[in-house]
C-alpha cells in the first residue's frame, strides 16, 4: 500500500475565508501516484474546517450569515473561552463545518459529485494555518 501526505498552507486575510482547495487536493493525488485508495483532508487547527460543498457565492454568503446567526462573534465578552482572546465563535463555527473530509480515489482522480468542491473554512484568519492531506491506497 502506498502512503502519502503532505501539508497545504493557508493565510486568509481578515477573520473568515472561504478557499477552493480542490485542485491541490488533486495535485497531491498526482504526486502520491495512488490510483485507487482514499484521501482524508483535515484542518490542523480548531479554528478552521474542511468541507465539501457548491463552489458557488451565494451559498458562501448564506454560510456567513447563518454560522454569524449560530455562534457570534461579537458581543466577544458574551463567551467564556474569550478570556485573553477573542476566537470562540471561531471554535464553534469549525465545529458546526467540520473537522475534515474523506474523498474516495478511482481510476487516479477524486471521485466527487457533479458539484461537489472541497473547502478550506477560516474562521479566525489573518495569520499561517495548515490542512493535512494523507492519501492511502495503491
Ligand atoms: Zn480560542
Amino acid at each position: 500500500m502506498k502512503s502519502y501526505r503532505k501539508e497545504l498552507w493557508f493565510n486568509v486575510p481578515g477573520r473568515r475565508g472561504f478557499v477552493n482547495i480542490t485542485s491541490q487536493v488533486r495535485e497531491a493525488l498526482r504526486e502520491s501516484g495512488v490510483r485507487e485508495g482514499l484521501v482524508l483532508v483535515n484542518a490542523m487547527h480548531i479554528t478552521a474546517s474542511v468541507f465539501i460543498n457548491d463552489d458557488e457565492s451565494g451559498l458562501h454568503h448564506d454560510y456567513e450569515v447563518w454560522l454569524e446567526k449560530l455562534a457570534p462573534h461579537d458581543p466577544v465578552s458574551g463567551y467564556r473561552h474569550n478570556v485573553g482572546e477573542d476566537n470562540a465563535d471561531a471554535h464553534m463555527k469549525r465545529q458546526i463545518m467540520g473537522r475534515e473530509v474523506v474523498v474516495a480515489i478511482t481510476e487516479g482522480e477524486l471521485d466527487l459529485g457533479t458539484w461537489e468542491r472541497i473547502f478550506y473554512g477560516e474562521f479566525d484568519g489573518g495569520r499561517r494555518k495548515r490542512v493535512l492531506v494523507k492519501i492511502l491506497g495503491e
